[in-house]
This record gives C-alpha cells, sequence and structure tokens, in this order.
C-alpha cells in the first residue's frame, strides 16, 4: 500500500476527522440486568503439559516422585526409592513401575508401550 503513490495524504479538515472516528456498535449492551450476572469467567489457561521431564506426582501411589513411593513410607525405607523416567517422560517412582510392569507393559498415564529412559533422582 504504501508504494502507491497516488493515495492522497489525509486532509486535516473535519471531513478527515468524520473518517475516521467512525463509531462501531458497542458489542454489548451496558443496560442489561441480567449482564452482570452473566459475568464471563476467563478461563484459566491450564497449563499445557511440556514434553519435557515431568516432575510430578506419582500417578500410581500418589505421592510425589521426589518424595518416597508409599510402600516405602510404610516401610520406613528411606533409602533406595528411586525414580524411572519412561520415554514418555511421565515420572514414578521405580517401585511403583516395577510392581505395575508386572502385569502392564505400557505407561499408566498415557498407555504407550513403557520404556524406561532415565532412572534416579
Ligand atoms: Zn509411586
Ligand atoms: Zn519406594
Ligand atoms: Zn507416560
Amino acid at each position: 500500500m504504501e508504494s502507491e503513490m497516488d493515495i492522497d495524504p489525509p486532509a486535516e479538515t473535519s471531513t478527515a476527522a468524520k473518517v475516521t472516528v467512525k463509531k462501531e456498535r458497542p458489542a454489548a449492551r451496558k443496560i442489561d440486568p441480567n449482564a452482570k450476572k452473566l459475568e464471563v469467567k476467563k478461563w484459566n489457561a491450564v497449563a499445557l503439559w511440556t514434553w519435557d521431564i515431568v516432575v510430578d506426582n506419582c500417578a500410581i501411589c500418589k505421592s510425589h516422585v521426589m518424595d518416597l513411593c508409599l510402600e516405602c513410607l510404610a516401610n520406613q525405607n528411606t533409602e533406595d526409592c528411586t525414580v524411572a523416567w519412561g520415554m514418555c517422560n511421565h515420572a514414578f517412582h521405580f517401585h511403583c513401575i516395577s510392581h505395575w510392569l508386572k502385569s502392564h507393559h505400557t505407561c499408566p498415564l498415557d498407555n504407550t508401550q513403557w520404556e524406561l529412559q532415565k532412572y534416579g533422582r
């Protein structure tokens, strides 16, 4: 558009002002008694899962993966409770996923083939 040279520069007259201040209908009527009740709640943007390492609660025992798994909590075993990350970047207690994998071969969260990506803390 700017390359076209035959456009007249906007004149500083009242006619130009009329064009620019073209009013549009307000989208919402202000004097609507129901409007206040129909307050639009903003959707809380659900944090998107980042396909990065997810450090979260263990979906199997519901304890945080950086805490002990339920079994170790019960047994007061403060050692050897490590975290296992799958290739899907879900993390579980190694103890929990080990139990799980005795009867399943998939990630409990996304049902993809479980493959151990990382193990440790
Ligand atoms: Zn667990
Ligand atoms: Zn454990
Ligand atoms: Zn997964």
